[in-house]
């Protein structure tokens, strides 16, 4: 007979990792499927750095998730004694009409949240490091930072195995099946053959093929991170005095960047938000080649001059996007005893924690007093 748990969660990264986490703490006996090694470098949750912010261009809808997931962030560091979060501030430069200026604004002021507008000449004097055009404006937020991807998946892990769960690392789901309502559901992986009355499936990148039957289309992209020591050293670019930020452009392009969090010889991460391509996470080209480090190395000398002095490494990884950018995070409309969490097209990490908690709710109750209405897969069905 397969052994049987009351919640199977399949993928071990950013949400999983947070799922097995907040169901394990509520008592309940759960497996945890990953295909690769805990807090891997292969799918979306790893290069040492994530950006959280409050006010969110991208949906002001999203702030009352922020806001808890401040809370969780807060007592995942305490709870594991990782250092998983560092609030640094910040920036968020462009042109008046920009989206990363005026959506950020506008969803700060919709919910009262704390900022500061700086004018061009004011970003320059406050954060020397920037080069912004006389015509930029810059958002400032104090409550922003740097949440810390890998050590994240470890401490929940390790949470998530302290509160009793079984977490299988180098196995690989090759399928899954759910009864009606009310049934069982059942994981096939490549050692065996388990039941649970519940599953939690957050496969990131390869959500395409272990949630095709969703009808939600996912398509993967690839992301490049890069590394570079500041001409000058990394004086102003420690955490204490430089903040998180994202830059766009007239064009709409946008970087965005961190302090240097690794000590003097780390270097400072920056990257383009959205220049990907589209690729299949098993053949994904994972060597990031010298005329892509030149084109970075070129935008970002009129911007943010000193950065560039020394490139020092890149990485690539993985945006799941769907087509309005906007998460999946529900029952799965045909298996209520499945959970789904994938699709967080770039921007989920800062949300890590709470989605553990909405997965947490939505596998035992069936429901969660966080607003997720905006992550229904039935949305975008194609
Ligand atoms: C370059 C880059 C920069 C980013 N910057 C930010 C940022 O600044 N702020 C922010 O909020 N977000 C950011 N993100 C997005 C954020 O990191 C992702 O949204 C988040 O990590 C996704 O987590 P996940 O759990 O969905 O995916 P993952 O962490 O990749 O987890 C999915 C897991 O499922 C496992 N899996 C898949 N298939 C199987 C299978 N068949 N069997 C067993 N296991 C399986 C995978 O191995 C993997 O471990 C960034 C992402 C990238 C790539």
């Amino acid at each position: 007979m397969a052994p049987s748990y009351d919640v199977i969660v399949v993928g071990l990264g950013g949400m999983g990792s947070a799922a097995a986490y907040h169901l394990a703490a509520r008592g309940q006996r759960v497996l945890g499927l990953e295909r690769f090694g805990p807090a891997h470098n292969l799918g979306s949750s790893h290069g040492g750095s994530r950006i959280y912010r409050q006010a969110y261009f991208e949906d002001p809808a999203y702030v009352p998730l922020l806001l808890r997931s401040h809370e969780l962030w807060e007592k995942l560091a305490v709870d594991s004694g990782h250092e998983v979060f560092t609030e640094t501030g910040g920036l968020m430069i462009g042109r008046e009409d920009s989206l990363a200026f005026a959506g950020t604004l506008s969803s700060a002021q919709q919910w009262g949240l704390d900022h500061e507008v700086l004018g061009a000449a004011d970003i320059r004097r406050r954060f020397p490091t920037f080069n912004p055009a006389a015509e930029d404006v810059g958002f400032y937020e104090r409550k922003a930072g740097v949440a810390r991807p890998e050590a994240t998946v470890t401490a929940h892990l390790n949470l998530a195995r302290e509160h009793g769960a079984e977490l299988h690392f180098a196995e690989m789901v090759l399928a899954w099946e759910a009864d009606g309502p009310g049934g069982k559901a059942w994981v096939v992986t490549d050692r065996g053959t388990y039941t649970a009355d519940r599953l939690v499936i957050a496969p990131g990148a390869w959500a395409p093929k272990l949630l095709s039957g969703l009808g939600m289309s996912v398509t993967v992209e690839r992301q490049v991170m890069y590394w570079f020591q500041p001409e000058g050293g990394t004086g102003p670019f420690t955490p204490d005095r430089h903040p998180v930020y994202i830059w766009e452009d007239p064009d709409g392009t946008q970087i965005y960047g961190f302090p240097s969090l690794d000590g003097p010889d780390g270097g400072a991460k920056v990257a383009f938000f959205r220049k990907g391509v589209p690729s299949d996470p098993d053949t994904l080209d994972r060597e990031v080649h010298p005329e892509e480090t030149a084109a970075i190395t070129e935008y970002l000398r009129p911007r943010i001059p000193t950065l560039p002095g020394r490139f020092l490494k890149a990485a690539a990884c993985m945006y799941s996007n769907t087509p309005d950018e906007h998460f999946v995070l529900a029952q799965h409309p045909e298996h209520p005893q499945v959970t789904v969490a994938c699709g967080f097209s770039g921007h989920g990490f800062k949300f890590v924690p709470v989605v553990g908690e909405i997965l947490a709710d939505l596998a035992t109750e069936g429901t969660t007093e966080h607003p997720i209405a905006l992550f229904d897969p039935r949305r975008v069905r194609v």
